[in-house]
């Protein structure tokens, strides 16, 4: 019997290629490999006549070859190979390209089972490249629920399939870790079948209900994982912070906090007061004013002594972070630092000196302040902007760390409160749901095609007014079949055709790190005058000259993306807008990208998205900060996400010490899947 972490490599017919293969699909161990669930299913169980055969729709059917098959030379490299076949309700003529083995395979006046579709582009049928297997033979590729994998270049469906098989065949599955009475409960496949019911299921009811028992396993892992984490937590002792006046702070700032973003310090304030290590969840629109209850954070930290750590997503962000703190801090004497990867060694090195003896007070970076050659004098406090890059990977091993800081999350991604428990199940949450006063909301618009010489004299009437525009792009190069805005081509058509006397910018995904991150300073710095992007410009950075936002194709997104995306507008004084371009006609899309229109509540409009999309969208998105969902790809049901949560909450309290096998099993799994996300980190 071999093991679960046992490499591919020792299956038969895996070599150092396939190896390779498996490597680019992160698969390593057969445990991966069993874990590497198909993306769909085609059902071949069902056999149908010739008759009832549709164009353009496989199917299985079981026919008599008629004549000896012919195979005729065209030219060279192509040859046909044509054959005709029966039942008893009509006759079809298949063609072969390029497979001489079907002379040798199909006999005159045997039967077989066929699975192709015809084409009805010639008088009469014909069905082109079928799969044939005989009667007698078992049933590999017709008769069955054929599981279709997500692939990579040069590995096939039916090598995956084998390996998979080989590999369950080996190897027992991976051990139950329901307790009885929630699988009975929720009607749930046990581990022993559902493993392989999902790659092999007998017909398409049992591959629903392998998927459903696997995603319910996995999200009620994670559940209790977090549970875990936060009960642990909540057992580490810290010195209570006894400094917690906030006055100066608040005297110093150049305006009044909002009632929530009291709230939201008051509840950090209560953290710090007692003993244990805060964890807490910072939760607000984008421009509802996080940045401050951070600092308010780093305030009371540095004034009981301890050294806090701001981290940011991105460089940009982080370098934006370090001058605000600066400017607010420099004046009380809290001294400030910066640290990114893209400073010189010297810089670095000096920088690190400084936080290890305790003189930089507040550092500012990115994940690199987190690694193990910065070393602090005494962390007291990690704060993660832009949560969704700071997973739960990240956050176990800080709370790994000896000295347990406290931490605090700022997230601008309005969750729904559903999906929040079980992202974010190990953290106590306080939500800012007000602006600060005098924000205008940004009026947004949905508009057609016909509006383009519209969209186009108004960008051209905020650049004239010494205002910036955003302009973004579902995808980064020309893409055919979707026929979609590119950012490349959209960026040249710009530039050379409609603003030529403009300066104009492009930001995209597949620009290096410090291109992207150059090409945001520069737009900060007001070097272009329209930012032509796709997404990537989503997380955090601040323009507050940039007064629109065009989103070419909006039906492309969700709408929390594009709401998200409209955040980056009308962060400064001057009225912003959001124009959204469609040319969908489809009346459920235009009246979602309406609904956008008309509220700027970020998490009314994740439920909206929550409800209209489901789920997986969530998960399947860079936003979730949860990039180890292997289910992530199937689809899945609100209901089974909640029951699974509840399972695990009532787990966690009734059963949380109990030594059944389940027990055990689940918490070696809870480790498995902390280790794992700490792999995946960078
Ligand atoms: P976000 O929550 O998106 O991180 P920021 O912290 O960047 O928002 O704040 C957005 C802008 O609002 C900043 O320019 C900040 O200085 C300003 N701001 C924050 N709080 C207040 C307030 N209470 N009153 C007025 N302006 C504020
Ligand atoms: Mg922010």
């Amino acid at each position: 019997m071999a093991k679960l972490s046992d490499p591919v490599s020792i299956l038969k017919g895996v070599g150092p290629a396939k190896v390779k293969q498996f490597a680019q699909l992160n698969i390593f161990t057969l445990r991966d490999l069993i874990c590497h669930f198909p993306r769909a299913y085609e059902d071949r169980t069902k056999l149908v006549t010739i008759e009832k055969l549709e164009v353009d729709t496989p199917a299985c059917f079981k026919a008599m070859v008629m004549n000896t098959p012919r195979v005729s030379h065209i030219r060279k490299g192509l040859d046909i190979t044509k054959v005709q076949v029966a039942d008893h309700t009509a006759r079809l003529n298949l063609t072969f390209f390029n497979n001489r083995y079907v002379v040798d395979q199909l006999q005159y006046g045997k039967e077989y089972i066929f699975y192709g579709a015809v084409s009805g582009d010639f008088i009469g049928y014909n069905m082109t490249n079928p799969v044939f297997e005989a009667l007698t033979s078992p049933p590999v590729t017709t008769r069955r629920v054929l599981p279709i994998y997500p692939l990579t270049a040069g590995l096939s469906n039916a090598a995956m399939l084998k390996a998979v098989r080989q590999a369950l065949a080996i190897c027992d599955p991976p051990a139950e870790i329901l307790p009885e009475e929630v699988r009975r409960k929720f009607g749930i496949l046990g581990a022993d079948r559902a493993y392989y019911a999902i790659h092999e299921p007998n017909d398409m009811v049992e591959a629903e209900l392998a998927k459903k028992r696997l995603i319910f396993e996995e999200f009620f892992v994670f559940s209790a994982g977090l549970s875990l984490m936060r009960a642990a937590r909540a057992e580490k002792k810290t010195l209570p912070f006894t400094h917690l006046d906030l006055k100066p702070f608040l005297a110093a700032l150049p305006f009044r906090l909002t009632g929530a973003q009291m709230r939201a310090i008051e509840e950090m304030r209560k953290d710090f007061a007692g003993g244990s290590p805060m964890n807490r969840l910072v939760q607000g629109d984008v421009g509802s004013g996080k940045t401050m209850v951070a600092a308010a954070a780093a305030y009371l930290a540095a004034n009981n002594g301890k050294q806090s750590a701001l981290m940011a997503p991105t460089e940009i962000l982080a370098e934006q972070h370090y001058a605000s703190m600066k400017k607010l801090f420099g004046p009380m004497g809290i001294r400030v630092g910066l640290l990114t990867g893209s400073m010189t060694p010297k810089e670095k090195r000096l920088t690190r000196e400084a936080i290890a003896s305790g003189e930089i007070q507040l550092a500012v970076g990115t994940h690199a302040l987190l690694t193990d050659s910065t070393v602090f004098n005494d962390l007291g406090l990690v704060i993660a902007d832009e949560q969704h890059r700071f997973g739960v990977a990240q956050r176990s091993r800080l709370s790994a760390k000896g000295d347990a800081p406290h931490l605090l999350v700022m997230s601008a991604t309005p969750i729904p409160r559903t999906l929040a428990l079980l992202m974010y199940g190990d953290l106590e949450v306080s939500i800012i749901d007000e602006l600060p006063p005098g924000r205008e909301p940004v009026d947004t618009f949905l508009v057609g095609e016909s509006y383009r010489p519209r969209i186009n004299a108004f960008i051209r009437k905020q650049v004239a007014e010494g205002h910036q525009c955003f302009v973004v792009c579902p995808a980064v190069e020309e893409n055919e079949d979707l026929g979609i805005k590119a950012a490349t081509v959209w960026a040249d058509t710009l530039q050379q055709t409609v603003f030529p006397d403009l300066r104009i910018a492009l930001l995209h995904g597949q620009m290096k790190g410090a291109e992207k991150e150059e090409a945001m300073a520069s737009f900060a710095r007001g070097e272009a005058d329209v930012m032509v992007a796709t997404t990537v410009i989503e997380v955090g950075v601040d323009v507050p000259n940039a007064t629109l936002m065009v989103i070419e194709d909006a039906d492309r997104f969700g709408l929390s993306q594009l709401h998200q995306l409209r955040g980056r507008v009308g962060r400064g004084g001057a009225k912003s807008y959001c124009i959204l371009t469609s040319h969908n006609k489809n009346t459920e899309t235009l009246q979602r990208l309406k609904a956008l229109c008309k509220t700027t509540d970020g998490f009314k409009i994740a439920e909206e998205d929550l409800k209209l999309r489901g789920p997986g969208d969530f998960f399947g998105s860079r936003q979730s900060g949860l990039p180890t969902f292997r289910v992530a790809n199937l689809s899945y049901d609100l209901q089974t996400l909640k029951d699974a949560q509840a399972a695990s909450a009532q787990w966690i309290d009734e059963a949380g010490t109990k030594d059944t096998p389940e027990a055990i099993a689940l918490r070696e799994r809870i480790g498995e899947l902390f280790l794992r996300a700490e792999g995946t980190m960078n």
